[in-house]
């Protein structure tokens, strides 16, 4: 078999995992001058942006203002509170 080599394809760095590791070493590759490339296969930012860090604090953030909701509303608060969806 002949395997033909495609220099667009070729790179100086190729970084498997698009992590806070990996990202960071890509960028700082890309910005010394090398032609890099990122390979990543469960969706960029790894997982502190997909599922660790980013959705968690979004989550206890969430059930902080649920918390204080309903403190405020044992306290004699009385409000409403609406959220607008984006349709789907
Ligand atoms: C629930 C949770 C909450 C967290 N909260 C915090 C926080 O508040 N603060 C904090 O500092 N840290 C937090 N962390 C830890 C943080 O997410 C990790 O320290 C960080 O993501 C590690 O980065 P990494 O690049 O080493 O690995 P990862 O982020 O795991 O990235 C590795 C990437 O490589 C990819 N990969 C692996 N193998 C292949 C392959 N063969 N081909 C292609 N891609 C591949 C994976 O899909 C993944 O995206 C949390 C973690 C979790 C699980």
């Amino acid at each position: 078999m002949i395997l033909e080599i495609r220099p667009y394809l070729m790179f100086d760095v190729v970084v498997i995992g698009a992590g806070p590791g990996g990202y960071t070493c890509a960028i700082r590759a890309a910005q010394l001058g090398a032609k890099t490339c990122i390979i990543e296969k469960n969706g960029m930012g790894g997982t502190c942006t997909q599922r660790g860090c980013i959705p968690t604090k979004y989550l206890h953030s969430l059930g902080d203002i649920v918390r204080r909701t309903a403190a405020a509303k044992r306290n004699g608060n009385r409000f409403s509170c609406h959220s607008r969806c984006p349709s789907t």
